[in-house]
């Protein structure tokens, strides 16, 4: 994976930078010593490391105002970053950015139950959104994974999902309004406070832009009245196909669980030994949650299980109790963290029609042969969200340029068979120069025109999402 090299005319004026950053904001909210700026070396997309020319952490939006007005003048890239959870490598800086954290901004400005809002700064986790209100009978819908940790402001650049977007859609489609910085330092606020706002629909922009537009500083959220309840059933499959099969057919019957789950054999497996969440010897699984009434519930998992019965099922297994639906879930929900004690691992995101994923399991069977390196499959596969997590070894030479090729086929697939490079991770670094496979040039072209609108010294996150060759022309310093 290349980056650009960093520009000496921004190395050369580190210090004057540092201190003029140091005059806008309190002493410990600029980070500059090398010991310290190693924190931010990467995201989770942890194969990749680059120490920052220094960090800023910023409390409020005229701090961040202020931040990219020094930048602007002095010409220095500028990386936003929420919490640095990225699977895309869209917060890893390069040795000639400023690092701009939103971690200080975390706070609720406004909680309106009437009209089903919460307003808060862009730094808080999307876990502690639903905290706020869950004792007053609401939730924010989207849950990454990763929600302990993520930021509402990785959530709005990502335009995230999670296991329970099938029924309640992605961030785009709970998010109505954000404050923003634009690079020069231009504060601006976009959407409102209730879906659609008049003029052009620049929110839907700014939502899975990846920081490459502008600094969002607070956002407005659409909560929910939390459900009456919810259960899951467990599905066990002797065969991929055969429960991709299933996925496409519970789809089809007009059935809409708020989440269907898929895992094989090997994340099945892995997850066991970590978690012990009891799952059946099997190799595939899928968790599919439906929520309602007691009886709304039982009479869904019913029409599920008669789908699921006409695939020849090993088990199936409905939750009767909150205890039974944990345990359900444990083994799903720890199936990253586990896999990761095994391996380092390469966690890919496409997108394919629900109709495809028989073909796309098998045919990425025949790519683990091809390759030698085993694959685990974790997804949601309700709406057709992919997940491969690629084992790689981190310490033998060549293995992660073997797990990137082998990853560029799975992700070249999933565009042939109809769909897109990326379902809720991004593209980042990671699936920057893959951007061809997908798009044309004059595509290409128009989306950068965007961005020069938006920051014409392309300096906001500039060697991200767009191939380096497609871009050089435009980022600052070539
Ligand atoms: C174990 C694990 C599980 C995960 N599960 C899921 C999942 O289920 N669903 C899912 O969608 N993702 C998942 N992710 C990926 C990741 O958590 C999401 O992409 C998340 O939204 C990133 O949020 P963050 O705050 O960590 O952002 P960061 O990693 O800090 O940044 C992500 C991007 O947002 C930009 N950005 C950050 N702050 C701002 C800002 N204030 N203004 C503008 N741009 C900004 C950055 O420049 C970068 O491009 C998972 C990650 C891990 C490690």
């Amino acid at each position: 994976m290349d980056m650009p090299s960093p520009d000496a005319r921004v190395m050369a004026k580190k210090a004057r930078v540092i201190e003029r950053l140091q005059s806008v904001l309190p002493t410990d909210a600029v980070i500059h010593d090398p010991a310290e700026t190693r924190a931010y070396e990467c995201d989770a997309l942890t194969a990749y490391r680059c120490p920052p020319l220094c960090a800023v952490l910023p409390s409020n939006t005229d701090e961040v105002a202020a931040v990219l007005r020094i930048c602007h003048e002095e010409e220095v890239p500028v990386v936003p970053r929420g919490s640095g959870t990225s699977l895309a490598g869209g917060a890893l800086p390069t040795a000639d950015c400023v690092i701009l954290g939103v971690a200080r901004l975390n706070a609720v400005l406004e909680t309106d139950y009437p009209n089903r809002i919460i307003r808060v700064q862009s730094g808080r986790t999307n876990l502690s959104v639903t905290g706020a209100v869950e004792e007053d009978g609401f939730f924010y819908a989207p849950d990454p994974s990763s929600q302990l940790a993520c930021a509402i402001a990785g959530n709005i650049a990502m335009n995230s999902g999670g296991a329970h977007c099938l029924k309640y859609g992605v961030t785009t489609n709970n998010l109505l309004g954000v404050k923003m910085v634009q690079m020069d330092g231009t504060i601006v606020d976009l959407g409102g406070a209730h879906m659609d706002a008049p003029g052009l629909d620049l929110l839907g922009l700014i939502c899975g832009s990846e920081g490459q537009l502008g600094v969002v500083t607070e956002a407005t959220l659409r909560i929910l009245p939390k459900p009456e309840g919810a259960r899951p059933v467990l599905i066990a499959f002797d065969d991929n196909a055969v429960a991709g099969a299933c996925v496409a057919d519970i789809i089809k019957a007009g059935v809409l669980p708020v989440a269907i789950e898929f895992m094989d054999r090997l994340c099945i497996e892995t997850t066991e030994a970590f978690a012990q969440a009891g799952y059946p010897d099997c190799n595939a699984l899928l968790i599919v949650e439906v929520e309602g009434s007691d009886a709304e519930i039982d009479h869904q998992l019913d029409l599920i299980s008669t789908i699921a019965a006409r695939h020849d099922p090993v088990e199936i297994r409905q939750s009767r109790s909150a205890e039974e639906s944990a345990r359900i879930w444990l083994g799903r929900k720890s199936a990253f963290g586990a896999i990761g004690q095994i391996s380092d691992y390469m966690c890919l995101d496409g997108t394919i029609p629900v109709s495809a994923l028989p073909e796309v399991l098998s045919r990425i069977g025949e790519l683990t042969e091809q390759y030698g390196l085993r694959v685990g499959n974790v997804f949601h596969a309700g709406d057709g969200n992919m997940h491969p997590l690629i084992l790689y070894d981190a310490n033998k030479p060549g293995d992660l340029e073997l797990c990137e090729a082998m990853g560029a086929d799975i992700l070249r697939l999933c565009v042939n068979v109809g769909g897109c490079l990326t379902g809720e991770h991004g593209v980042g670094i990671e699936k920057r120069d893959l951007m061809t496979s997908q798009f044309s040039t004059e595509d290409l072209e128009a989306q950068m025109v965007v961005k020069d609108v938006f920051d014409p010294k392309w300096l906001l996150n500039p060697a991200k999402v767009f191939p380096l060759a497609s871009s050089q022309s435009r980022r600052h310093g070539g």
